[in-house]
């Protein structure tokens, strides 16, 4: 017989009870549905200034995103909610770095300040 007998069992494998994988990783539903006054912005016949990924150039005049119209319309949706804005906007971000990231480049230096400084350091509104 060949000396077999120390095969290190590898069927213990009954109790998978571990914790759940991260891939519940969704935000709690304050950014998505928030409409803070309930209605929508008079200007609704505009076609709106989204991002397009994986470039996140804006759809419409295809600036980076979010374009000075996109910042416009977030700042004025989440003016009574700016931690809402900027937790949208971190949401948005990391998004945007999986993308840019996606092919093994380097990450963008100015991620932080195209994304959500200005949201912070709020543009005097008109
Ligand atoms: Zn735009």
């Amino acid at each position: 017989m060949p000396g077999y007998a120390h095969c290190p069992s590898s069927h213990t494998y009954a109790a998978r009870n571990g914790p759940a994988p991260t891939e519940d990783r969704r935000e709690p539903d304050t950014a998505t549905n928030a409409e803070p006054s309930g209605e929508r912005l008079s200007t609704a016949q505009e076609p709106e200034h989204l991002h397009a990924r994986p470039d996140w150039l804006c759809r419409i005049c295809g600036e980076p995103w979010p374009c000075l119209e996109a910042r416009t319309r977030l700042l004025a949706e989440y003016s009574d909610f700016p931690s809402l804005l900027k937790i949208y906007l971190s949401a948005q971000m990391y998004d945007a770095l999986d993308d840019f990231t996606a092919h093994g480049e380097p990450a963008p230096l100015n991620l932080y300040e195209r994304f959500i400084s200005w949201a912070r350091n709020r543009p005097p509104t008109r």
